[in-house]
Protein backbone atom coordinates (compact mmCIF):
# COMPACT_ATOMS: atom_id res chain seq x y z
CA UNK A 1 0.00 0.00 0.00
CA UNK A 2 1.07 3.33 -0.96
CA UNK A 3 1.14 6.13 2.14
CA UNK A 4 -0.59 8.66 -0.60
CA UNK A 5 -3.28 6.78 -1.18
CA UNK A 6 -4.06 6.60 2.60
CA UNK A 7 -5.52 9.96 2.63
CA UNK A 8 -4.48 10.84 6.08
CA UNK A 9 -3.37 13.63 7.86
CA UNK A 10 -1.55 13.08 11.59
CA UNK A 11 -2.11 15.22 14.52
CA UNK A 12 0.61 16.70 16.47
CA UNK A 13 -1.60 17.45 19.53
CA UNK A 14 -3.81 15.59 21.68
CA UNK A 15 -7.47 16.19 20.30
CA UNK A 16 -8.91 18.35 23.04
CA UNK A 17 -12.21 16.28 24.09
CA UNK A 18 -10.25 12.67 24.49
CA UNK A 19 -8.59 11.52 27.55
CA UNK A 20 -8.23 8.08 27.81
CA UNK A 21 -4.71 7.40 25.77
CA UNK A 22 -5.78 4.91 23.07
CA UNK A 23 -8.81 7.03 21.95
CA UNK A 24 -5.79 9.94 21.94
CA UNK A 25 -3.25 7.75 20.39
CA UNK A 26 -5.56 6.11 17.69
CA UNK A 27 -7.33 9.54 16.63
CA UNK A 28 -3.77 11.07 16.36
CA UNK A 29 -2.86 8.89 13.87
CA UNK A 30 -6.03 8.39 12.06
CA UNK A 31 -7.04 5.18 12.69
CA UNK A 32 -10.34 6.14 13.67
CA UNK A 33 -12.73 9.20 13.76
CA UNK A 34 -14.77 10.40 16.82
CA UNK A 35 -18.43 10.70 16.02
CA UNK A 36 -19.57 11.85 19.74
CA UNK A 37 -18.66 10.58 23.09
CA UNK A 38 -18.42 6.16 22.87
CA UNK A 39 -18.66 6.19 18.86
CA UNK A 40 -16.23 5.82 16.23
CA UNK A 41 -15.75 5.02 12.80
CA UNK A 42 -12.80 2.83 11.74
CA UNK A 43 -10.52 4.65 8.81
CA UNK A 44 -8.22 2.25 6.56
CA UNK A 45 -5.36 1.57 9.48
CA UNK A 46 -7.70 1.08 11.91
CA UNK A 47 -9.91 -1.22 10.43
CA UNK A 48 -7.01 -3.35 9.62
CA UNK A 49 -6.13 -3.98 13.03
CA UNK A 50 -9.89 -4.75 14.11
CA UNK A 51 -10.23 -7.12 11.13
CA UNK A 52 -7.16 -8.82 12.04
CA UNK A 53 -8.48 -8.94 15.91
CA UNK A 54 -11.73 -10.03 14.32
CA UNK A 55 -10.42 -12.65 11.92
CA UNK A 56 -8.23 -14.40 15.07
CA UNK A 57 -11.54 -14.65 17.24
CA UNK A 58 -12.86 -16.30 13.81
CA UNK A 59 -9.88 -18.88 13.51
CA UNK A 60 -10.96 -19.90 17.40
CA UNK A 61 -14.79 -19.94 17.56
CA UNK A 62 -14.96 -22.07 14.46
CA UNK A 63 -13.33 -25.03 16.52
CA UNK A 64 -16.20 -24.42 18.73
CA UNK A 65 -19.00 -23.07 16.92
CA UNK A 66 -20.28 -21.82 13.09
CA UNK A 67 -20.55 -18.04 12.40
CA UNK A 68 -23.81 -16.58 11.56
CA UNK A 69 -24.86 -12.60 11.59
CA UNK A 70 -27.86 -11.48 13.55
CA UNK A 71 -29.78 -7.99 12.65
CA UNK A 72 -28.52 -5.19 14.86
CA UNK A 73 -32.83 -3.66 14.72
CA UNK A 74 -35.10 -6.55 16.80
CA UNK A 75 -38.67 -6.21 17.07
CA UNK A 76 -39.49 -5.00 20.66
CA UNK A 77 -41.59 -7.88 20.75
CA UNK A 78 -38.76 -10.23 21.34
CA UNK A 79 -37.62 -8.38 24.18
CA UNK A 80 -40.69 -8.02 25.73
CA UNK A 81 -41.51 -11.28 25.56
CA UNK A 82 -37.76 -11.78 28.08
CA UNK A 83 -38.85 -8.90 30.43
CA UNK A 84 -35.74 -7.13 29.64
CA UNK A 85 -37.50 -4.61 27.27
CA UNK A 86 -37.53 -2.20 30.62
CA UNK A 87 -34.90 -4.10 32.83
CA UNK A 88 -31.49 -3.79 31.22
CA UNK A 89 -30.70 -0.65 31.99
CA UNK A 90 -28.63 0.14 28.63
CA UNK A 91 -31.00 -0.58 26.19
CA UNK A 92 -31.61 1.48 23.00
CA UNK A 93 -35.02 1.88 21.06
CA UNK A 94 -35.21 3.32 17.33
CA UNK A 95 -38.58 4.85 15.74
CA UNK A 96 -39.45 6.56 13.40
CA UNK A 97 -37.43 10.35 12.83
CA UNK A 98 -39.95 12.22 10.89
CA UNK A 99 -43.98 12.27 10.61
CA UNK A 100 -43.19 11.22 7.03
CA UNK A 101 -40.94 7.81 7.81
CA UNK A 102 -43.99 7.45 10.97
CA UNK A 103 -46.59 7.13 7.94
CA UNK A 104 -45.04 4.19 6.38
CA UNK A 105 -43.93 2.87 9.81
CA UNK A 106 -44.85 3.76 13.53
CA UNK A 107 -42.96 0.35 14.95
CA UNK A 108 -40.39 0.70 17.79
CA UNK A 109 -37.50 -1.34 17.70
CA UNK A 110 -34.53 -2.53 20.05
CA UNK A 111 -31.24 -1.74 18.67
CA UNK A 112 -29.75 -4.93 20.22
CA UNK A 113 -26.82 -4.68 22.85
CA UNK A 114 -26.74 -8.30 23.24
CA UNK A 115 -28.47 -11.03 20.98
CA UNK A 116 -30.29 -13.78 23.18
CA UNK A 117 -33.58 -12.44 22.47
CA UNK A 118 -32.66 -13.25 18.63
CA UNK A 119 -30.67 -16.70 18.69
CA UNK A 120 -33.46 -18.33 21.06
CA UNK A 121 -35.94 -18.34 18.66
CA UNK A 122 -33.60 -19.24 15.66
CA UNK A 123 -32.17 -21.85 17.43
CA UNK A 124 -35.82 -23.37 18.70
CA UNK A 125 -36.58 -23.60 14.92
CA UNK A 126 -34.02 -26.08 14.33
CA UNK A 127 -33.01 -27.47 17.73
CA UNK A 128 -36.12 -29.99 17.76
CA UNK A 129 -35.29 -33.57 18.84
CA UNK A 130 -32.80 -34.61 21.32
CA UNK A 131 -30.55 -35.90 17.79
CA UNK A 132 -30.30 -32.24 16.67
CA UNK A 133 -28.08 -31.06 20.00
CA UNK A 134 -25.43 -29.68 21.09
CA UNK A 135 -24.71 -26.65 18.89
CA UNK A 136 -23.85 -23.69 19.21
CA UNK A 137 -24.01 -20.42 16.54
CA UNK A 138 -21.57 -17.19 17.09
CA UNK A 139 -21.75 -14.06 15.53
CA UNK A 140 -18.87 -10.46 15.21
CA UNK A 141 -20.80 -8.00 15.13
CA UNK A 142 -21.91 -4.28 15.99
CA UNK A 143 -23.63 -3.63 19.60
CA UNK A 144 -25.95 -0.71 21.22
CA UNK A 145 -25.60 0.16 24.73
CA UNK A 146 -26.55 3.57 26.49
CA UNK A 147 -23.23 3.53 28.42
CA UNK A 148 -23.18 6.40 31.33
CA UNK A 149 -19.88 6.67 31.20
CA UNK A 150 -18.41 7.15 27.27
CA UNK A 151 -15.04 8.30 28.36
CA UNK A 152 -12.60 5.82 27.67
CA UNK A 153 -12.52 5.82 24.02
CA UNK A 154 -12.86 1.87 22.58
CA UNK A 155 -13.01 0.61 25.90
CA UNK A 156 -16.08 1.68 26.23
CA UNK A 157 -18.23 2.33 23.36
CA UNK A 158 -22.16 3.28 23.39
CA UNK A 159 -21.74 2.00 19.91
CA UNK A 160 -19.20 -0.90 19.66
CA UNK A 161 -17.84 -4.61 18.15
CA UNK A 162 -18.52 -7.71 20.06
CA UNK A 163 -18.24 -11.61 19.46
CA UNK A 164 -20.86 -13.27 20.99
CA UNK A 165 -21.70 -17.14 20.83
CA UNK A 166 -24.47 -18.88 22.48
CA UNK A 167 -24.54 -22.92 22.79
CA UNK A 168 -27.39 -25.16 23.45
CA UNK A 169 -27.00 -28.85 25.26
CA UNK A 170 -29.27 -31.37 26.27
CA UNK A 171 -28.04 -31.91 29.86
CA UNK A 172 -25.56 -29.97 32.10
CA UNK A 173 -22.88 -32.43 31.90
CA UNK A 174 -22.33 -31.53 27.92
CA UNK A 175 -22.89 -27.60 28.78
CA UNK A 176 -20.21 -28.04 31.31
CA UNK A 177 -17.65 -29.76 29.19
CA UNK A 178 -18.79 -27.80 26.02
CA UNK A 179 -17.47 -24.04 28.47
CA UNK A 180 -14.13 -26.28 29.71
CA UNK A 181 -13.49 -25.85 25.81
CA UNK A 182 -14.95 -22.33 25.18
CA UNK A 183 -12.45 -21.55 27.69
CA UNK A 184 -9.37 -23.64 26.22
CA UNK A 185 -10.25 -21.58 22.87
CA UNK A 186 -10.59 -18.02 24.51
CA UNK A 187 -6.74 -18.66 25.96
CA UNK A 188 -5.78 -19.62 22.53
CA UNK A 189 -7.20 -16.00 21.42
CA UNK A 190 -5.50 -13.69 24.03
CA UNK A 191 -2.39 -15.52 23.20
CA UNK A 192 -2.39 -15.03 19.64
CA UNK A 193 -3.77 -11.37 19.84
CA UNK A 194 -0.35 -10.59 22.17
CA UNK A 195 -1.96 -10.74 25.46
CA UNK A 196 -1.39 -14.14 26.59
CA UNK A 197 0.98 -13.25 29.36
CA UNK A 198 -1.43 -10.76 31.41
CA UNK A 199 -4.89 -12.27 30.37
CA UNK A 200 -6.52 -14.26 33.19
CA UNK A 201 -9.69 -16.24 33.86
CA UNK A 202 -11.35 -14.48 37.22
CA UNK A 203 -14.61 -16.14 38.78
CA UNK A 204 -17.14 -13.75 38.82
CA UNK A 205 -20.87 -13.58 39.76
CA UNK A 206 -23.22 -15.23 37.38
CA UNK A 207 -26.22 -12.18 37.09
CA UNK A 208 -29.25 -12.17 38.56
CA UNK A 209 -30.42 -15.69 37.23
CA UNK A 210 -28.00 -17.83 38.80
CA UNK A 211 -25.93 -18.53 41.41
CA UNK A 212 -23.09 -20.12 40.06
CA UNK A 213 -20.13 -18.18 38.94
CA UNK A 214 -19.21 -16.71 35.64
CA UNK A 215 -15.68 -16.17 34.24
CA UNK A 216 -14.42 -13.24 32.97
CA UNK A 217 -11.29 -12.75 30.88
CA UNK A 218 -9.63 -10.05 32.95
CA UNK A 219 -6.34 -8.39 31.09
CA UNK A 220 -4.02 -6.74 33.78
CA UNK A 221 -4.23 -2.88 32.71
CA UNK A 222 -4.09 0.45 34.43
CA UNK A 223 -6.36 1.67 32.22
CA UNK A 224 -8.82 -0.80 33.16
CA UNK A 225 -12.40 -0.21 35.84
CA UNK A 226 -12.36 -3.97 37.25
CA UNK A 227 -10.36 -4.92 40.15
CA UNK A 228 -9.34 -8.68 40.35
CA UNK A 229 -7.58 -10.52 42.85
CA UNK A 230 -4.65 -12.86 41.41
CA UNK A 231 -3.49 -16.19 42.83
CA UNK A 232 -0.23 -16.26 41.67
CA UNK A 233 0.47 -20.40 42.05
CA UNK A 234 -2.41 -21.29 40.58
CA UNK A 235 -2.95 -18.08 37.80
CA UNK A 236 -6.34 -17.88 38.17
CA UNK A 237 -8.31 -14.55 40.24
CA UNK A 238 -11.25 -13.18 41.21
CA UNK A 239 -13.23 -10.35 40.71
CA UNK A 240 -13.82 -8.33 43.80
CA UNK A 241 -17.48 -8.76 43.44
CA UNK A 242 -16.92 -12.52 44.73
CA UNK A 243 -13.80 -12.74 46.30
CA UNK A 244 -15.22 -12.83 50.34
CA UNK A 245 -16.92 -16.31 49.16
CA UNK A 246 -13.92 -17.35 46.91
CA UNK A 247 -11.86 -17.30 49.52
CA UNK A 248 -14.24 -19.21 52.24
CA UNK A 249 -14.57 -22.00 49.77
CA UNK A 250 -11.24 -21.81 48.30
CA UNK A 251 -9.45 -22.01 51.71
CA UNK A 252 -7.58 -18.70 51.07
CA UNK A 253 -6.29 -15.76 52.56
CA UNK A 254 -6.60 -12.23 50.74
CA UNK A 255 -3.03 -11.83 51.51
CA UNK A 256 -2.21 -14.94 49.22
CA UNK A 257 -3.76 -12.91 46.51
CA UNK A 258 -2.38 -10.11 44.43
CA UNK A 259 -4.59 -7.01 43.82
CA UNK A 260 -4.50 -5.75 40.59
CA UNK A 261 -6.57 -3.48 37.98
CA UNK A 262 -7.62 -4.83 35.32
CA UNK A 263 -9.83 -4.54 32.08
CA UNK A 264 -12.67 -7.35 31.19
CA UNK A 265 -12.18 -8.15 27.34
CA UNK A 266 -14.55 -11.17 28.00
CA UNK A 267 -17.26 -13.11 29.99
CA UNK A 268 -18.66 -16.63 29.63
CA UNK A 269 -22.03 -17.69 31.36
CA UNK A 270 -24.49 -20.25 31.97
CA UNK A 271 -27.85 -19.01 31.48
CA UNK A 272 -29.59 -21.92 32.19
CA UNK A 273 -32.92 -22.02 31.42
CA UNK A 274 -33.33 -18.35 31.43
CA UNK A 275 -34.26 -17.63 27.93
CA UNK A 276 -34.97 -21.07 26.82
CA UNK A 277 -38.04 -20.99 29.11
CA UNK A 278 -39.43 -17.78 28.00
CA UNK A 279 -39.38 -18.28 24.34
CA UNK A 280 -41.14 -21.90 25.61
CA UNK A 281 -38.05 -23.90 23.32
CA UNK A 282 -38.48 -27.63 24.17
CA UNK A 283 -37.36 -30.43 22.08
CA UNK A 284 -38.37 -34.23 22.43
CA UNK A 285 -36.07 -36.11 23.90
CA UNK A 286 -35.69 -40.29 23.27
CA UNK A 287 -39.15 -40.99 24.50
CA UNK A 288 -40.70 -38.81 22.23
CA UNK A 289 -41.77 -36.79 25.19
CA UNK A 290 -41.79 -32.83 24.54
CA UNK A 291 -41.14 -31.46 27.53
CA UNK A 292 -37.72 -30.99 28.00
CA UNK A 293 -35.61 -27.50 28.13
CA UNK A 294 -31.88 -27.17 27.01
CA UNK A 295 -29.20 -25.82 28.80
CA UNK A 296 -27.79 -22.53 27.12
CA UNK A 297 -24.72 -21.07 27.74
CA UNK A 298 -23.22 -17.33 26.08
CA UNK A 299 -20.00 -16.46 25.47
CA UNK A 300 -18.46 -12.72 24.99
CA UNK A 301 -15.62 -10.92 23.98
CA UNK A 302 -15.33 -7.55 22.96
CA UNK A 303 -13.01 -7.12 20.28
CA UNK A 304 -12.71 -3.26 19.33
CA UNK A 305 -12.18 -2.62 23.58
CA UNK A 306 -9.22 -5.29 22.76
CA UNK A 307 -7.89 -2.96 20.33
CA UNK A 308 -7.84 -0.28 23.23
CA UNK A 309 -6.50 -2.67 25.61
CA UNK A 310 -3.50 -3.13 23.18
CA UNK A 311 -3.13 0.65 22.86
CA UNK A 312 -3.04 0.78 26.58
CA UNK A 313 -0.91 -1.64 27.21
CA UNK A 314 1.66 -1.10 24.91
CA UNK A 315 1.77 2.13 23.31
CA UNK A 316 4.77 4.40 24.53
CA UNK A 317 5.32 8.08 24.10
CA UNK A 318 5.83 8.03 20.82
CA UNK A 319 2.84 6.64 19.63
CA UNK A 320 1.01 3.25 18.80
CA UNK A 321 2.76 -0.38 19.19
CA UNK A 322 0.89 -3.03 17.74
CA UNK A 323 1.81 -7.10 18.32
CA UNK A 324 2.73 -8.33 15.03
CA UNK A 325 -0.38 -10.65 14.90
CA UNK A 326 -2.68 -7.86 14.18
CA UNK A 327 -0.74 -5.12 12.77
CA UNK A 328 -2.65 -2.98 9.84
CA UNK A 329 1.17 -3.59 7.73
CA UNK A 330 4.21 -5.82 8.82
CA UNK A 331 7.15 -3.34 7.39
CA UNK A 332 6.56 0.23 6.59
CA UNK A 333 9.05 1.59 4.08
CA UNK A 334 10.30 5.21 5.28
CA UNK A 335 11.92 6.06 2.45
CA UNK A 336 13.48 10.25 3.23
CA UNK A 337 13.40 11.09 -0.62
CA UNK A 338 13.76 15.05 -1.14
CA UNK A 339 12.05 14.29 -4.42
CA UNK A 340 10.46 11.77 -6.73
CA UNK A 341 13.11 9.86 -8.61
CA UNK A 342 16.04 10.85 -6.75
CA UNK A 343 18.04 7.30 -5.62
CA UNK A 344 16.45 7.04 -2.31
CA UNK A 345 12.84 7.03 -4.07
CA UNK A 346 13.82 4.37 -6.55
CA UNK A 347 16.27 1.96 -4.17
CA UNK A 348 13.02 2.47 -1.98
CA UNK A 349 10.32 1.97 -4.81
CA UNK A 350 12.50 -1.64 -5.49
CA UNK A 351 12.74 -2.77 -2.11
CA UNK A 352 8.70 -2.36 -2.09
CA UNK A 353 8.59 -4.14 -5.22
CA UNK A 354 10.87 -6.71 -3.48
CA UNK A 355 9.04 -7.57 -0.85
CA UNK A 356 5.52 -7.18 -2.40
CA UNK A 357 6.03 -10.17 -5.38
CA UNK A 358 4.06 -13.00 -5.16
CA UNK A 359 5.76 -15.60 -2.00
CA UNK A 360 7.52 -18.44 -3.86
CA UNK A 361 5.57 -21.41 -4.41
CA UNK A 362 7.32 -25.07 -4.40
CA UNK A 363 9.64 -26.34 -6.01
CA UNK A 364 12.53 -24.10 -4.41
CA UNK A 365 15.56 -23.23 -6.34
CA UNK A 366 17.53 -21.98 -3.20
CA UNK A 367 17.85 -19.36 -1.00
CA UNK A 368 13.94 -19.13 -0.42
CA UNK A 369 14.50 -19.99 2.90
CA UNK A 370 14.49 -16.02 3.55
CA UNK A 371 10.85 -15.56 1.57
CA UNK A 372 7.81 -14.44 3.13
CA UNK A 373 4.95 -12.63 2.21
CA UNK A 374 4.85 -9.41 4.05
CA UNK A 375 2.19 -6.76 3.85
CA UNK A 376 3.97 -3.35 3.13
CA UNK A 377 3.41 0.34 3.96
CA UNK A 378 5.87 2.80 1.59
CA UNK A 379 5.58 6.19 2.79
CA UNK A 380 5.79 7.74 -0.70
CA UNK A 381 4.59 11.46 0.41
CA UNK A 382 6.86 13.92 -0.29
CA UNK A 383 7.09 14.95 3.28
CA UNK A 384 10.32 16.18 5.52
CA UNK A 385 11.79 13.42 7.28
CA UNK A 386 11.12 14.13 10.65
CA UNK A 387 7.66 14.26 9.90
CA UNK A 388 8.05 10.36 8.35
CA UNK A 389 9.82 9.34 10.88
CA UNK A 390 7.58 10.46 13.49
CA UNK A 391 4.69 9.32 11.82
CA UNK A 392 6.26 5.50 11.23
CA UNK A 393 6.78 5.58 15.08
CA UNK A 394 3.14 7.01 15.67
CA UNK A 395 1.50 3.98 13.39
CA UNK A 396 3.28 1.30 15.02
CA UNK A 397 4.04 -1.00 12.22
CA UNK A 398 6.61 -3.21 14.39
CA UNK A 399 9.71 -3.56 11.29
CA UNK A 400 10.67 0.03 9.65
CA UNK A 401 13.08 0.09 6.88
CA UNK A 402 14.24 3.34 7.26
CA UNK A 403 15.87 4.67 3.83
CA UNK A 404 18.59 7.72 3.63
CA UNK A 405 20.92 8.84 1.14
CA UNK A 406 23.73 9.53 3.73
CA UNK A 407 23.73 5.28 4.57
CA UNK A 408 22.75 4.87 0.44
CA UNK A 409 26.09 6.32 -0.14
CA UNK A 410 28.03 2.73 1.34
CA UNK A 411 24.52 0.72 -0.02
CA UNK A 412 23.23 0.74 3.34
CA UNK A 413 19.43 0.72 5.02
CA UNK A 414 18.43 0.68 8.58
CA UNK A 415 16.18 -1.49 9.88
CA UNK A 416 13.75 -0.73 13.34
CA UNK A 417 12.26 -2.53 15.60
CA UNK A 418 9.82 -0.05 16.64
CA UNK A 419 8.61 -2.51 19.93
CA UNK A 420 12.17 -2.04 21.20
CA UNK A 421 13.44 0.65 19.46
CA UNK A 422 16.52 -1.23 18.44
CA UNK A 423 18.50 -0.15 15.14
CA UNK A 424 20.18 -2.67 12.73
CA UNK A 425 22.35 -1.04 9.14
CA UNK A 426 22.08 -4.04 6.66
CA UNK A 427 23.39 -3.80 3.16
CA UNK A 428 20.78 -3.22 0.43
CA UNK A 429 21.23 -7.07 -1.25
CA UNK A 430 20.75 -8.75 2.40
CA UNK A 431 17.92 -6.57 3.55
CA UNK A 432 15.67 -9.50 2.86
CA UNK A 433 17.20 -12.34 5.05
CA UNK A 434 18.00 -9.69 7.76
CA UNK A 435 13.98 -8.83 7.68
CA UNK A 436 12.97 -12.44 7.89
CA UNK A 437 15.92 -12.88 10.81
CA UNK A 438 14.60 -9.75 13.07
CA UNK A 439 11.09 -10.75 12.44
CA UNK A 440 10.94 -13.80 14.72
CA UNK A 441 12.04 -11.06 17.41
CA UNK A 442 8.99 -9.05 17.23
CA UNK A 443 6.36 -9.46 19.95
P1 LIG B 1 -18.56 -4.01 31.57
O1 LIG B 1 -18.68 -4.64 32.92
O2 LIG B 1 -17.16 -3.59 31.22
O3 LIG B 1 -19.55 -2.93 31.32
P2 LIG B 1 -20.17 -6.11 30.62
O4 LIG B 1 -19.90 -7.12 31.67
O5 LIG B 1 -21.41 -5.32 30.69
O6 LIG B 1 -18.91 -5.13 30.50
P3 LIG B 1 -20.68 -8.18 28.69
O7 LIG B 1 -22.13 -8.04 28.56
O8 LIG B 1 -20.12 -9.28 29.51
O9 LIG B 1 -20.05 -6.78 29.18
O10 LIG B 1 -20.08 -8.15 27.21
C1 LIG B 1 -19.08 -9.04 26.71
C2 LIG B 1 -17.81 -8.30 26.37
O11 LIG B 1 -18.07 -7.18 25.52
C3 LIG B 1 -17.13 -7.69 27.58
O12 LIG B 1 -16.32 -8.67 28.22
C4 LIG B 1 -16.31 -6.58 26.95
O13 LIG B 1 -15.09 -7.09 26.45
C5 LIG B 1 -17.17 -6.13 25.80
N1 LIG B 1 -17.92 -4.90 26.12
C6 LIG B 1 -18.98 -4.77 26.94
N2 LIG B 1 -19.42 -3.51 27.00
C7 LIG B 1 -18.61 -2.80 26.16
C8 LIG B 1 -18.58 -1.43 25.76
N3 LIG B 1 -19.46 -0.55 26.22
N4 LIG B 1 -17.62 -1.05 24.89
C9 LIG B 1 -16.72 -1.94 24.40
N5 LIG B 1 -16.71 -3.25 24.74
C10 LIG B 1 -17.65 -3.68 25.61
MG1 LIG C 1 -19.28 -9.00 31.50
Amino acid sequence: MLHSKLFLKTKKEAPSDEVAKNAILLDRANFIYKEMAGVYSYLPMGLKVLNKIENLIRKQMDTIGNEITMSSLAPKELWEKTGRLEEVDVLFKASAANENSKNKSSNEYVLNSTHEELITPIALEFGKSYKDFPFAYYQIQTKFRNEPRAKSGLLRGREFRMKDLYSFHLTQEDFEDYYEKAKVAYMNFFKEVGLGESTFITSASGGDFTDKLSHEFQVVCDAGEDIIYLNKNSGTAYNKEVLEIELKNNNLKVEDLEELKACEVGNIFTLEDRFTKSFNFQYTNVDNQKNVVPHMGCYGIGSSRIMGVLVEKFGDEKGLVWPKAVAPFDIEIVSLHKEKNDKVYEVSKNVYQMLNRPPLTPPYQGGEEYSKKYEVLWDDRELSAGVKLNDADLYGIPMQIIIGTKNLEENLVEIKLRHTGEVVKVKVEDLEKELMSLWQKVF
